[in-house]
């Protein structure tokens, strides 16, 4: 019998996550099913047992569960206790890991694919959620000059800031002072674009040849990327960190390192 995963998120159905999936499956040869699981906004815990007590071997968690996918993992590994969050679950008997590959996926698509250093430079980060808390650890440790967090519910930056240790060049901002600095990376990272909704970003943030990073995927020119692009700045979305990130998960559950390059190329010939 093949060995089960899904990717559990409300919304869901938009998640190219079984195709990447079944794409390295494919490569490496493992007789894996990976499907979508749509979670009830309240109800994912209820979901996740029902998936795991039907025999699954694990996990992703997508928008918006990720903390509360960390809250109910019995371990976790540093990658996910550093910002709380977890998109990635391992089911070992009774223990549930929780581990987060979003930020080892997002640094390798701005660096390796992208080819945007990330070392040496300015990033803002808008959001304070799920995604944003689990890629900070590895944005931090890929020694950027600095790291500005800003979010809607400004407490929230503040606070989780707060929590990983503010410092000279970690810090949160609210939008009012974005517009006196500029960033060479802007990583999107709020559910904003789901709902064609545009985070309070101000076109003077970009500095030349910055970088503004979607996380978002498959919705084409965002209100985000449309201002980024009015601006100057080269865009992408996170469809290369989609990739990166699952590739990750795979190795996690499966111990293989599936090629990347042409899941990305082939989801690219094919947007939904
Ligand atoms: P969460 O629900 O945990 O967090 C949502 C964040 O978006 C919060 O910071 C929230 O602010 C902010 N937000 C929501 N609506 C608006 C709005 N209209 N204006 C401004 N800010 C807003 O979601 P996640 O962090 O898990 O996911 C965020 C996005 O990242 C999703 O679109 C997801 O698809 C994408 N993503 C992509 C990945 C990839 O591999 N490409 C991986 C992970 C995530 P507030 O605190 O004020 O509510």
């Amino acid at each position: 019998m093949s060995d089960r995963y899904a990717v559990i998120g409300n919304p869901v159905a938009h998640s190219r996550s079984p195709e990447i999936h079944a794409a390295f499956a494919r490569e490496t040869g493992d007789d894996i099913r990976y499907e979508r699981v749509l979670a009830p906004a309240d109800g994912f815990a209820q979901t996740l047992r029902a998936f795991r007590e039907g025999g699954a071997s694990g996990a992703n968690v997508t928008v918006p569960f990720k903390l509360e996918a960390f809250a109910l993992a019995t371990e976790c590994t540093m990658r996910a206790s550093s910002g709380k969050s977890a998109n990635t679950l391992i089911f070992d008997g009774n223990k549930i890991i929780g581990d987060n590959t979003d930020g080892v996926g997002l640094c390798r698509d701005i660096e390796q694919n992208l080819h945007q250093p990330l070392r040496g430079a300015r990033i803002l980060l808008v959001g304070a959620g799920g995604a944003a808390r689990g890629v900070t650890a590895a944005l931090l440790a890929s020694q950027p000059e600095s790291l500005v967090i800003t979010n809607r519910t400004h407490s929230k930056a503040t606070a989780f800031v707060e929590e990983c240790g503010e410092s000279r060049n970690f810090f949160a901002i609210g939008a009012d002072g974005l517009s006196a600095r500029q960033f060479d990376i802007v990583i999107n990272a709020t559910s904003a674009s789901l709902t064609a909704h545009m985070p309070e970003v101000p076109a003077a943030c970009f500095a030349d040849n910055a970088l503004a990073y979607e996380m978002m995927y498959g919705k084409g020119m965002t209100p985000f990327l449309t201002l980024a692009a009015g601006a100057g700045a080269r865009t992408a979305d996170g469809l290369g960190m989609l990739v990166e990130q699952a590739a990750e998960a795979f190795f996690v559950w499966r111990g293989v390192r599936p090629s990347t390059g042409p899941v990305i190329a082939q989801l690219q010939r094919s947007p939904t």
